[in-house]
């Protein structure tokens, strides 16, 4: 969508609603308590009510854009700014050119990372998989380095195609890499019995569900793993120092823009399904 488009088509908060809605519900309106399809608009308050059970919805009620206080074409903004920006946007950017306050700039992008989660959770893995661990940031010790260090982990999957070239990344951040913090991670994002190329590391022998790789296991080749941690470093750009807070949010992010690297003119359609179809954060 260019630039042009995108303004004529999400200018008032009308016109974002009814995107929204489409999205939220393809098939048309369903109750979300009872699944009943008939349903009574409330224009006043911009709420669908359910003819059978007469409970009352919105197109953002139990999304990340759950009770926001911003205007609907300001979270499109964002989204779109999002999506186009081949690097990462920041919320001091978000800030500036959208005129808000850093603090909802902030609150737009916690949220609409949370969508790209969201939405990278409903992918398994399956295939050929190289599976190896990552470090970030800086350690209090500077003489532990390696696997004994305290620096943030993160698991590093990256699936490949037939031809053996990259195809999918899933990178999280985890406490340990102890066998059973990344079963864990394999249970929840791996097809079982799926092939798992990973170094000898004692930690990967005793992950079950996968057949783990035999060659690899011994030359610890994992070219595409290696490539895609290098690309979220590039991704990061330095920004990110290891004590200040949280890494998944920018994981989660680089996750969605690279699996969808090669559809960059869908980035925008892609994040607003994301957003209308997410999970509302907790906190
Ligand atoms: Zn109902």
């Amino acid at each position: 969508m260019t630039f042009r488009e995108f303004q004529e088509r999400f200018s008032t908060e009308a016109a974002c609603r009814e995107y929204l809605f489409s999205e939220r519900f393809p098939e048309g309106f369903v109750c979300p308590k009872c699944g009943h399809r008939e349903y009574y608009c409330i224009q006043t308050r911009h709420t669908y009510q359910c003819k059978r059970c007469c409970r009352q919805t919105s197109v953002t009620a139990g999304t990340v854009m759950h009770r926001t206080h911003l205007p609907l074409t300001v979270w499109f903004w964002a989204m779109y700014l999002c999506a186009t920006d081949k690097r990462r946007v920041s919320a001091l950017g978000l800030a500036r050119h959208l005129e808000l306050s850093y603090e909802s700039a902030w609150y737009l992008l916690v949220r609409i990372r949370s969508a790209m989660r969201d939405r990278n959770q409903h992918y398994l893995l399956d295939g050929i998989i190289e599976m190896d661990e990552a470090y970030l940031g800086a350690s209090k010790h500077v003489k532990k380095r390696g696997r004994g260090t305290d620096r943030q982990k993160i698991a590093v999957m990256v699936l490949k195609d037939n031809s053996g070239l990259l195809k999918f990344v899933h990178l999280q951040n985890i406490p340990d890499i102890k066998t059973a913090t990344l079963q864990n991670v394999v249970n929840c994002h791996v097809v079982p019995g799926t092939t798992l190329e990973c170094d000898g590391y004692k930690s990967y022998k005793g992950l079950k569900n996968v057949h783990v790789n035999p060659s690899k296991y011994t030359t610890g080749d994992l070219k595409w793993a290696h490539v895609a941690i290098g690309n979220f470093k590039a991704f990061l750009l330095g920004t990110y120092h290891g004590s200040c807070g949280n890494i998944q949010p920018y994981l989660d992010e680089f996750c969605f823009r690279f699996n969808r690297r090669f559809q960059p003119t869908q980035l925008f359609s892609r994040l607003s399904r994301a957003v209308a179809t997410s999970c509302a954060l907790l906190s």
